[in-house]
């Protein structure tokens, strides 16, 4: 699985909107930030930890922005998150 984004933009002059609505329904936990953890309000996407997701698919099927896309359908214009969204990762654990 790969996150692309779950962020919409409301206007050029206001803050991001972040969808949330995939990180209630994954099973295990692994889209970072939650909104109540203290790096949400510095990002303007969320990330998935690909070494713990387990491809169920219902972060793709919860997005309102239809903003999370498996890994193996990312268009090719996209596939640069795949690797942004690791790096996240790697940057979060030691
Ligand atoms: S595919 Fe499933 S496990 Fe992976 S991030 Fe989405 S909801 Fe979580």
């Amino acid at each position: 699985m790969s996150g692309i984004p779950a962020r919409t933009t409301a206007s050029a002059s206001t803050a991001a909107v972040i969808a949330t609505s995939c990180v209630e329904v994954c099973p295990v936990g692994c889209i970072h930030p939650t909104p109540d953890e203290p790096g949400f309000a510095l990002v303007d996407q969320l990330y998935i930890d690909p070494e713990e997701c387990i491809d169920c698919d219902a972060c793709v099927e919860a997005c309102p922005a239809e903003a999370i896309t498996a890994e193996d359908q990312v268009p090719d214009g996209w596939r640069h998150y795949i690797q942004i969204n690791a790096d996240y990762y790697k940057q979060q654990k030691p």
